[in-house]
């Protein structure tokens, strides 16, 4: 009898799992693997400032290859639970679609995951050709310090190697097949300050503006593209998300004003070359504008895992399933794929992503299915090596 996806992530679905609890789902992945074969270990991290977070490694076989298979349990909050049209951590199914939170982000493609891990094994008679491992965190969807990174860092020092990965993360804009995911561009935050002198609004020979300083910077800043793109990415974006003086009085020139951006940046940039590309702007620009730009630490850089034999065989297998070519993007947000790059190649592929985060995520029950045999497929043929 072949393992039941559709079950596995009905019963993911209703650990109520919002980072950082854990709420229950990673007791029951550890009841699935455990019997399974697996050894599975549990560690929790912690971190000044953050809330602990459970994580869970699981690994199967001593030799090489050794493919990981990599997702996250914890889910974002439900917002306003009287809007959905079942609970959000029912698993409520109707008309052949699952409903609930985490069914596309990434409960449903975790349990594909899993579902494809368990027939390949009983399929070869329980044992793998080389290893499989599972490297669950729940934290991801949050800060992301007490997941993934750690849980990589761990497993290092225990010895662990790890030749290729597989993150089930939600890759299809509109279709199961539709787009692998071989790379993330990196993101990085700061704020722009430009600092005057406050004075009355009546008599501006005394004082100095500020927000004219600010436009000025803004203006040079947003004038030039960072780059034209790449083969593999689309071109580096700076964009302004808040503008702020705070000065809430009619007459007054304020002293100081800011303005926040974000960058996502493509592997021509590391978070160094970009600092240095938007100081020498701002400083051409500056013509007597006293400025700084204050930068948030940042763990996102831009990666690509190359197009090639792991990326083919992937590729090839979701083609063949679905029935789509899929694209090699790099586009969206982060992932975790950004910490997994240090220690191996990572692709992300997993279900149709347009309804996570929002109120009434679901899936269709079929992608569950075919994703499952997706993953088994890459199995089959990651292990027939
Ligand atoms: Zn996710």
């Amino acid at each position: 009898m072949s393992a039941d996806p559709i079950a596995i992530a009905r019963e993911l679905i209703r650990c109520p799992s919002v980072t950082p609890a854990s709420g229950g789902a990673l007791d029951y992945l550890e009841g699935v693997l455990k019997p399974a074969g697996f050894a599975v270990h549990r560690a929790t991290f912690s971190q000044d400032g953050a809330a602990d977070v459970e994580n869970l490694y699981a690994r199967i076989g001593g030799g090489p290859p050794h493919l990981v298979l990599a997702g996250h349990v914890d889910v974002v909050p439900p917002g306003n639970e009287a809007v959905w049209r079942f609970p959000p951590f029912a698993a409520e199914s109707a008309d052949g679609v699952l409903y609930g939170r985490g069914a596309v982000d990434m409960k449903g493609g975790l349990a594909c995951l899993v579902a494809a891990a368990l027939d390949h094994l009983a399929a070869r008679g329980g044992k793998p050709k080389g290893s499989i491992s599972f490297l669950v965190t729940g934290d991801e969807e949050d800060v992301a310090v007490n997941g993934t990174v750690k849980l990589l860092a761990w497993a290092a020092a225990r010895g662990e190697s790890f030749d290729h990965c597989i993150l089930g993360e939600p890759t299809n804009p509109q279709a199961l097949g539709d787009m692998i995911k071989i790379g993330r561009r990196g993101s990085l935050n700061g704020t722009l300050l430009v600092m005057g002198r406050q004075g009355h609004v009546a008599y501006p020979q005394f004082a100095e503006n500020p927000i004219r300083g600010l436009v000025q910077l803004m203006s040079a800043l947003m004038a030039e593209p960072l780059d034209g793109g790449t083969e593999d990415f689309d071109p580096s974006n700076f964009e302004f998300t808040n503008v702020e003086v705070g000065n809430r009085t009619v007459n007054l020139i304020p002293g100081e004003a800011r303005a926040r951006f974000n960058i996502r940046f493509n592997d021509r940039h590391t978070q160094a070359s970009l600092r240095a590309v938007i100081e020498q702007r701002a400083a051409a620009a500056a013509r007597g504008v006293r400025w700084r730009i204050d930068w948030m630490p940042s763990n996102a850089d831009a990666f690509l895992t190359k197009p090639g034999p792991f990326v083919d065989l992937i590729a090839e297998v979701v083609r063949e399933v679905s029935g789509r070519r899929p694209a090699l993007s790099t586009t969206g947000g982060t992932s975790d794929a950004r910490f997994i790059k240090d220690y191996c190649p990572v692709v992300e592929f997993g279900l149709v992503g347009a309804t996570a985060h929002q109120v009434d995520e679901h899936t269709p029950v079929s992608d569950l299915t075919q994703l499952t045999a997706i993953y088994r497929g890459i199995l089959d043929r990651y292990f027939a090596q």
